[in-house]
């Protein structure tokens, strides 16, 4: 595929956008520009699969290993209707940058299935699960590409996951998939890690800017696993959370949510819905309502333009993949107000997702201190060094998040060489 055709491509398209900023500032080549704009392995499969009532269904499922020059390909895989061979593309690119600039000895990949999983049983999703793995069996593994959660997969599917590719190659394999139960080979600390990491950013980047826990007001939109811990690390930490939202409205509170009862009613209602710990908000509204910190934790694309002018946070964390549209992110930058980017605000998930893997190969076992000890040194000492290209180059934390983790692709790609 040319470069070009892969432009057309709308989600990886505009992906590339920030990619090729970067790569000016990086004076890459064009060899290596073309290199690091396509993806190396792209794979497409049909998972046939026997319903409850006895009907046969085919749906089809991805695979895209973006790169490998810094180890094995590593990255969620999804399973929701609007799964598409360019999404997961796109997922697969940023996973790449994201390994690289938090210093991981991964390269990037991701996966899906394209079907809703709020429709199928427990059953069908075992067997749809199974049959893609089975699918995948000879280009995944320890070495090779590995897989963990992310939107509508579970710890649970990962165990299944786990266990067909161990049935296949005739033994356990439990550092095939992250994110699995603790019970078999899972981190401690894993289901926490990228709201724990995206609250050591939040309190890193507001002690830079002089902003003391108690004095932070911060809303939080989404409060699935990335927002609710989010919320409730920075609660801990004696930030007042002003607004909190998800799929079925936002509410805002002045003297600050009670995040765990919060949590407690999400859990107990599968949504925030009827919840009365603050006043009810429109979604679009609460991302321009009144605060220091705006973290968005749900969708891509939810930072506009037009809510990118009304917001009056000074600070935007990343919790989700993509949330800032580039025509906002260019008026984020005019404002002055900055944005810690996903691929440095989000990786403790796949930084916890390595340790995982080293501990599942290591067969020994970590503390929930030391992994979370681990996490805040890795995410902060990566997030110090983007700091100081952005000061250094008067950039953005974006393009000098893309800039380190580029740089870094590169340098191991010029060692290794061309294999041609
Ligand atoms: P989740 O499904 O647990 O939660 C998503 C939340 O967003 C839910 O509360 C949902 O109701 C809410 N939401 C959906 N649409 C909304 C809207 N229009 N307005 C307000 N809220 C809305 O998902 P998650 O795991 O928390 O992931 C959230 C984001 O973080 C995704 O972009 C995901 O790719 C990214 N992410 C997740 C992880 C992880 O470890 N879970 C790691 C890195 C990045």
């Amino acid at each position: 595929m040319s470069t070009a055709a892969i432009r057309d491509l709308s989600v990886f398209g505009e992906a590339i956008a920030y990619f090729n900023e970067a790569a000016s500032l990086l004076d890459l080549g064009l060899g290596i520009r073309n290199i690091l704009t396509h993806p190396t392995r792209q794979i497409i499969v049909s998972i046939p699969f026997q319903r409850d009532n006895g009907e046969i269904e085919v749906y089809t499922g991805y695979r895209v290993q973006y790169n490998f020059t810094r180890g094995p390909a590593k990255g969620g895989i999804r399973y929701h209707p609007g799964v598409t061979l360019d999404e997961v593309t796109a997922l697969a690119f940023w996973m790449t940058w994201k390994c690289s600039v938090v210093d991981l000895p991964f390269g990037g990949g991701k996966g899906g299935v394209t079907c809703d999983p709020s429709t199928l049983s427990v059953g069908e999703l075992e067997r749809i699960t199974r049959r893609y793995a089975a699918e995948l069996v000879e280009v995944i593994g320890p070495n090779k590409d590995v897989p963990a959660p992310d939107v509508g997969t579970t710890p649970q599917i990962m165990a299944w996951f786990m266990d067909t590719y161990s049935m296949h190659v005739r033994e356990a394999v439990p550092g095939v998939v992250t994110g699995k139960p603790i019970e078999i080979g899972g981190s401690r600390g894993r289901v926490e890690a990228t709201g724990r990491g995206v609250s050591f950013v939040t309190l890193d980047e507001l002690e830079r800017l002089g902003i003391k826990p108690l004095q932070a007001r911060v809303i939080v939109q989404g409060f699935g696993n990335v927002g609710s811990i989010t919320a409730k690390f920075l609660a801990e930490a004696g930030c007042k959370v002003v607004g909190i939202s998800d799929v079925t409205g936002g509410y805002v509170n002045e003297r600050g949510i009670d995040v765990p009862s919060a949590m407690a009613y999400a859990q107990e209602h599968h949504s925030l819905d009827g919840y009365r710990g603050g006043d009810r908000i429109d979604n679009d509204a609460l991302l321009g309502a009144p605060c220091d910190v705006l973290i968005p934790a749900a969708l891509e694309n939810v930072l506009t333009g037009e809510v990118a002018r009304a917001v009056q946070a000074k600070l935007i964390v990343e919790g989700a993949n993509g949330p800032t549209a580039p025509d906002a992110d260019a008026i984020f930058r005019r404002r002055g107000i900055d944005v810690i980017p996903d691929i440095v605000a989000n990786a403790g998930g796949v930084i916890v997702s390595y340790f995982e893997w080293v501990q599942d190969r290591q067969g020994f076992f970590w503390k929930e201190p030391d992994v979370n000890q681990r996490l805040r040194e890795q995410l902060l000492d990566n997030f110090k060094l983007v700091r100081e290209i952005a000061r250094a180059r008067g950039v953005s934390y974006r393009t000098a998040a893309y800039m380190l983790a580029i740089q870094r692709v590169v340098t191991t790609l010029n060692m290794r060489g061309m294999y041609a």
